[in-house]
């Protein structure tokens, strides 16, 4: 990865405004002179890409560099030799033995129908099925996807290559003893590292968009935030929020966005940093620059919900209209929304309980435990003495037990005594074990100076 390249770039383009490119001034030679570089370069285009015919990629390399050379300038000179030359481009070069036929999977097709379409032995296809799982997933195609068949001479299968998906092709071919062999071939991925920055006026998820953003990259900066920093209710105008990010590109095209390597968030003057990090055992999850979890040990909110319909403390209960202490938080949701875990632990109680209805406890070391009440049912294969992860479904919202409607009645004790599940201070995930202490902070230096560096920038360009 070349990240002094990207920084230097990126720098520039903040500091230095766009330069305008420069208007030629058109002379009549200089036309003339176009139209003839034109019209040699069309007729080496089509004669090159007659040839090609046999190979895809080839056509691809010869195609590409003229495409962003010419610009809109050569669409009108060349309509006309290609319309003359047409037949050229669509028939095999005579020299070559072999053949490339591509064919887009249409909407219902199987390989089976595509081989009847286009006359290939149906016993080639036989082979192909029987090769065993490598080929199974030619059995579901989908309409667009691409198939290349390689012909020879008499119109029998040699190869025929399958492009999964973007990363993904499936290689198929014949062997000279008779019969085929499969490969899987990856497409490997060019990594960058890419920058946005954005400061909130209306919503988090607009000031996103602006940063160009995808969505997936927003809901990733949510994930690490999320549990400093409540985005349904702590987000004001002016936060502002920076990150670092992988780019993944195939052939020069970009693939996708992320994940996130380093980021910050400023929310209400408090700024949250985090940074990325991948342990000996390659699972990665995120820091701040001293090492601490950026996860706690508890989620804040177990479920999805619509709003909180009841707060902690006291109030009128809605059903016995008696003013009593509310020793949980009620999330309406949904029926059937799932409900999950706020942490592990292992599940101690699990039934019906009066006003609770269907209840899980959930036991969390020896000081905490948490509650979950008046679910429509449990989760299969979770009872009581069962392991549950943070985040793991233990069962669904419902409205049993005393409830008005579907809700999820949640309460978080600390020793036995109930705590306000929105205020309690949660306990921080484990942070970087004492070994990897060294490799954490050699490996998330860089990334970290790289996201001062453009957090710096920023200032100064906002003081002058
Ligand atoms: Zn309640």
């Amino acid at each position: 990865m070349d990240y002094n390249s990207f920084l230097t770039r990126d720098y520039k383009s903040l500091i230095t405004p766009p330069r305008e490119a420069k208007k030629p001034r058109w002379t009549r030679l200089h036309v003339l002179l176009l139209v003839a570089v034109i019209l040699v370069a069309g007729t080496v285009l089509i004669l090159v890409s007659g040839e090609a015919a046999a190979s895809k990629s080839a056509v691809r390399t010869a195609l590409k560099p003229d495409n962003s050379h010419n610009n809109q300038r050569v669409t009108i000179p060349l309509s006309f030799p290609a319309l003359e030359n047409n037949e050229a481009s669509t028939t095999p070069a005579i020299d070559s033995e072999l053949t490339w036929l591509t064919v887009k999977v249409k909407t219902g097709d199987a390989l089976a129908s595509i081989f009847n379409r286009y006359q290939l032995n149906p016993m080639d296809l036989h082979q192909i099925m029987s090769l065993g799982k490598i080929t199974s997933t030619l059995k579901s195609l989908h309409p667009g996807q691409i198939f290349r068949f390689q012909l020879d001479k008499s119109g029998q299968l040699q190869a025929l290559e399958y492009e999964i998906n973007r990363l993904e092709s499936l290689i198929v071919s014949r062997l000279p003893e008779g019969g085929f062999e499969a490969r899987a071939v990856q497409h490997a991925l060019d990594k960058r590292i890419g920058y946005s920055e954005g400061t909130i006026n209306s919503s988090l998820f607009e000031a996103g968009k602006q940063a160009g953003m995808t969505d997936a990259l927003i809901m990733e900066l949510v994930g690490i935030f999320g549990w400093d920093i409540d985005f349904a209710l702590d987000i004001r105008s002016g936060d502002h929020f920076s990150l670092l990010f992988e780019e993944q590109y195939l052939e020069g095209q970009k693939v996708k966005d992320g994940p996130i390597v380093a980021a910050e968030f400023t929310s209400q003057g408090r700024t949250y940093r985090a940074v990325r990090y991948t342990n000996a055992q390659g699972r990665s999850d995120y820091y701040s620059p001293d090492g601490h979890s950026m996860r706690k040990a508890f989620l804040r909110t177990p479920v999805d919900f619509r709003r909180i319909s009841s707060r902690y403390g006291k109030r009128r209960h809605p059903t016995l209209n008696k003013l009593k202490m509310h020793k949980g938080v009620d999330y309406a949701a949904k029926r059937g929304t799932p409900i999950k875990a706020a942490g592990d632990g292992k599940i101690s109680f699990q039934g019906r309980k009066g006003g609770y209805g269907r209840v899980v406890i959930i036991q969390h070391g020896g000081r905490y435990s948490t509650l979950y009440a008046h679910m429509y049912r449990f989760k299969k294969g979770k009872y009581v003495g069962k392991r549950v992860k943070q985040g793991q479904i233990i069962g669904y919202v419902g409205s049993s037990g005393r409830a008005t409607g579907p809700h999820l009645h949640y309460e978080f004790r600390v020793n036995g005594t109930h705590r306000n599940p929105l205020t309690v201070k949660l306990p921080d995930a484990a942070p970087i074990q004492r070994e990897y202490r060294q490799d954490f902070e050699l490996k998330t230096r860089g990334l970290l100076s790289q996201l001062d560096m453009h957090t710096r920038t920023r200032v100064a360009l906002n003081n002058n």
